[in-house]
């Protein structure tokens, strides 16, 4: 059996991993970063993410500040009921909560503050290790709305992980890859390394304290299935990233008795296109079309209000869909659009099903083809006032509250509450679209240093969780801030672990 020690032991190398390990060998300790995904394809989710940060953004900005969006979303998802009594309890020092508010399920204040707090010092110490970002640049997403200018990293995850890797190995970090650490090894009470298995199931023990930075269960289908039910058996990771995240960084420290964080049951999920397997491959065009199952009936009101407000809503009616399958249908007026910047929110690199009749078409789709025509038809009759239907621009920013058109339906359910216009010229086209899941949100409580907490609330010595492994969503994820939060917290854990007692 191998052996192997260092200061700090880090699974994973993604996001979290990566500037963990960097900022403890800055500090003096020697690493040992863990990755089950060979060299090339190391990184797991951030080798995939476009890191898009929740920062304000555009050409006055200056320095790195959260987007005042940050605290309102999570204000607004910091938990489910969440008991008023315990609550009060956070205006006072965390030293002074209660157990009862250290494993309390909800975003707790210390966990944002210090979040929040390490934003500015990561971006730019990241930035003067070769990262580029520039608050200037500001890019909307396709489905992302107008008043969230995104900050982007230029090159996107694959970024993090190319320029802080050689960093990391320059300054004596080590790398095992093709490694899968499973299981944590404790004396007293205290984490002192973690069990891994190599090539050929070979059992390596690595000690030192340990991070883990290694991903939600989003590679995990019998924990997904296991914790947020059976739909789930239709989620594809949105990513190859997400594959390799597959939860033993959870299992090991729940069986020492972690405190579980954020809602076990849920996940971040977006809408893609299930013939290709490029990454994000979206086609978010719904609010222009229609959306029908594999039955050939609508199940959503395809453009309610402003995207933000319901992002998630689409990737979860999909599965509940026969199949965990839709079909994302329009005609020619969308297609010859050219006035309507409406291909912004198509990413998939497969052309759209095309056919002259609705019959074809459904034929195609292998849907009932009388079903799919007595929809369409009941859809176009039911659109009242398709002359105020107003594409155009880019689809973003045409779904925020007041860029809607209130161009509806009537008569029918769902409704469809803006740009129905009836789908009645030929050629007609579909893509399909399934639901993709980006990474779950149950995960392990932490403190503000990024120190596990059992479910007592008191902190696990030698233990510390950073990225998605720590669990900080309920309800909406708010959305750009996955990348930043493994970035600080990593941080702010491999500066934590290298204190000296
Ligand atoms: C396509 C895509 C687009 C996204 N867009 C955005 C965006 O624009 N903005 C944003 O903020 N977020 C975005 N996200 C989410 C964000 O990228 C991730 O949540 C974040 O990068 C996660 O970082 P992490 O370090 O916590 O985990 P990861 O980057 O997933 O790293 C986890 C690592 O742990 C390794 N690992 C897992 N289990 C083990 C084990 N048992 N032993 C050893 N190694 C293990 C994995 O191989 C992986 O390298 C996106 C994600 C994807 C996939």
């Amino acid at each position: 059996m191998k052996q192997h020690h260092a200061d700090i032991v880090i699974v994973g190398a993604g996001a979290a991993g990566l500037s963990c390990a960097l900022s403890a060998l800055e500090a003096g300790s020697t690493v040992i970063n863990i990755e089950r995904a060979p060299r090339d394809m190391m990184g797991g989710n951030t080798r995939w993410t476009e890191a898009n940060m929740l920062l304000k953004g555009g050409p006055d900005q200056e320095g790195f500040e959260l987007n005042d969006m940050f605290y309102m979303s999570y204000g607004i998802n910091k938990g489910f009921h969440v008991d008023p009594d315990i609550e009060a309890e956070t205006v006072s020092d965390y030293e002074n909560w209660s157990q009862l508010a250290k494993t309390a399920q909800f975003v707790d204040p210390e966990l944002l503050g210090s979040f929040a707090e390490a934003v500015a010092p990561t971006l730019e110490w990241l930035t003067e290790r070769g990262i580029k970002i520039d608050p200037k640049q500001a890019a909307p997403l396709p489905f992302c709305i107008e008043s969230i200018p995104y900050v982007q990293i230029y090159g996107g995850g694959l970024a993090i992980v190319e320029s802080l890797t050689p960093r990391i190995e320059e300054k004596g970090g080590q790398f095992l890859f093709e490694t899968t650490a499973n299981k944590l090894i404790e004396e007293n009470g205290t984490v002192v390394g973690v069990r891994c298995s190599g090539k050929d199931n070979e059992t390596i023990q690595v000690y030192g304290k340990v991070v883990l930075a290694s991903g939600g269960f989003e590679g995990n289908p019998q924990m997904l299935v296991q914790y947020g039910g059976k739909n789930n058996r239709y989620l594809r990771p949105v990513a190859k990233g997400g594959h390799y995240n597959k939860g033993e960084g959870l299992r090991m420290a729940l069986e020492l008795n972690a405190a579980a964080a954020g809602d076990w049951s849920d996940c971040h999920q977006q809408v893609v296109d299930p013939r290709t397997g490029l990454q994000e491959a979206m086609a978010n065009i719904w609010p222009y079309g229609v959306m029908v199952n594999q039955r050939g009936e609508r199940f959503i009101n395809e453009a309610p209000n402003a995207i933000f407000e319901w992002q998630e809503a689409p990737p979860e009616a999909i599965m509940e869909q026969p199949g965990g399958i839709a079909y994302t249908i329009y005609d020619e007026k969308l297609a010859s659009d050219k006035d309507c910047n409406w291909k912004y929110g198509i990413r998939t690199d497969k052309p759209p099903i095309k056919a002259d009749s609705i019959e074809e078409l459904a034929a195609q789709l292998m849907i009932p083809p009388a079903k799919l025509k007595q929809t369409i038809n009941e859809y176009n009759r039911a659109c009242v006032n398709a002359d105020k239907v107003k594409r155009g621009g880019v689809l973003g920013e045409l779904l925020v509250k007041g860029h809607l058109d209130g161009a509806t339906t009537e008569g029918i359910n769902p409704p469809k509450e803006n740009f129905a216009a009836p789908i009645d010229s030929p050629p007609y086209y579909c893509y399909p679209a399934i639901s993709s899941i980006c990474f779950t949100h149950g995960g392990l409580r932490t403190n503000g240093q990024a120190q596990v907490v059992n479910a007592s609330g008191e902190v696990i010595p030698g233990l510390y969780a950073a990225g998605e492994t720590v669990g900080m969503h309920y309800g909406n994820y708010t959305v750009g801030t996955s990348v930043l939060r493994g970035l600080c917290f990593g941080r702010i854990a491999g500066q934590h672990a290298s204190k000296k007692e």
